[in-house]
């Protein structure tokens, strides 16, 4: 089975839409998602483009704030600041990546939890990692939906991420975690990464290497979700060699058209989380 993303993100879009539009006839406001995009450098200009026009199509108002390559970390921390108390704005979003000069960190911890639609403050990354209440970062979230969409109860399976970083294993750990599942996450330094994959009856791979997994290496009746983007000659293509995967397994995400659309489905979700906690 191929998991079609696009046609599970436009599902949620529709959600939110409806959500954003019964909300609006009754408090007549809806939602803000303010991007700050620093630089010109190509794919984020594309992702905010992207982002713009699909917060539209749900009635979410978005704005993009630009600023050129050689701007003053200073300068970016006061405009968060500006946005966090301004009661109009309900999510912030700064692309990465980061000019060198910008401390990631310190721009990732300026954003006030509430208004932090990726879920990158620790504040969210603690409460996660609890178990408590948390804006989740977009991707895993979505990865988990897609998972939810072949199996609903994930309670003893056995899910192995290859990647840790920030954005992508380390929550999803957490998240499957939750769902009751024994999770395993692998890494550049893992001694012998295919014996570590088929052990996974849920296979999560976040690396950003070209069919990195192959055939040889998948269980027959798993789940096989693919975050990984990567160039390939002129096609993109994810970090799992589709044509040979797909047959074997269960379930599998393809690339593109499997984790991207949720992701971005899943940000329009956080703004509007975000915008509704205001509320109350
Ligand atoms: P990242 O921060 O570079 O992390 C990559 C992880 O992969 C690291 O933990 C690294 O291990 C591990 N790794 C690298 N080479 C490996 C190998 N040969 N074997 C096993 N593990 C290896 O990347 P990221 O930000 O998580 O992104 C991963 C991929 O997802 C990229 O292709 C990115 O473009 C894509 N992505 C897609 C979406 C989407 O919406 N579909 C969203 C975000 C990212 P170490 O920690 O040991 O270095």
């Amino acid at each position: 089975m191929i998991i079609d993303g696009k046609k599970q993100s436009a599902i949620l879009r529709e959600e939110i839409k409806k959500e954003i539009s019964e909300l609006k006839k009754k408090i007549n406001k809806s939602p803000n998602l303010t991007v700050i995009l620093i630089g010109n450098f190509e794919p984020s200009q594309i992702y905010v483009k992207n982002k713009e026009l699909i917060s539209r199509e749900v009635g979410i108002n978005s704005n993009v704030i630009r600023y050129p390559k050689e701007v003053k970390e200073h300068e970016i921390i006061e405009k968060i600041n500006e946005l966090n108390n301004d009661k109009e704005v309900s999510g912030i979003l700064v692309q990465l990546p980061l000019p060198r000069q910008i401390n990631k960190e310190k721009i990732i911890n300026a954003i006030h939890p509430s208004k932090d639609v990726d879920g990158f403050n620790p504040v969210h990354v603690g409460n996660l990692s609890s178990g408590y209440n948390a804006i989740v970062p977009c991707t895993p979230l979505g990865c988990l939906m897609l998972i939810k969409t072949v199996e609903k109860k994930l309670t003893g399976k056995h899910a192995v991420i290859i990647g840790r970083s920030n954005l992508n294993g380390k929550p999803m750990a957490q998240l499957l975690l939750k769902e009751n599942c024994s999770v395993t996450i692998v890494h550049s330094k893992t001694k012998n990464l295919k014996k570590e994959c088929l052990r996974a009856d849920i296979l999560i791979v976040a690396v950003g290497v070209a069919n990195l997994v192959r055939e040889d290496m998948v269980k027959e009746d798993s789940i096989v979700i693919d975050v990984g983007i990567n160039k390939y000659g002129d096609k993109i293509v994810g970090d799992v060699n589709f044509d040979e995967v797909k047959n074997k397994v269960k379930a599998i995400t393809p690339v593109p058209g499997g984790v991207g659309p949720m992701t971005i489905a899943c940000l329009l979700k956080n703004t509007l989380d975000c915008f509704k906690a205001h509320l109350t």
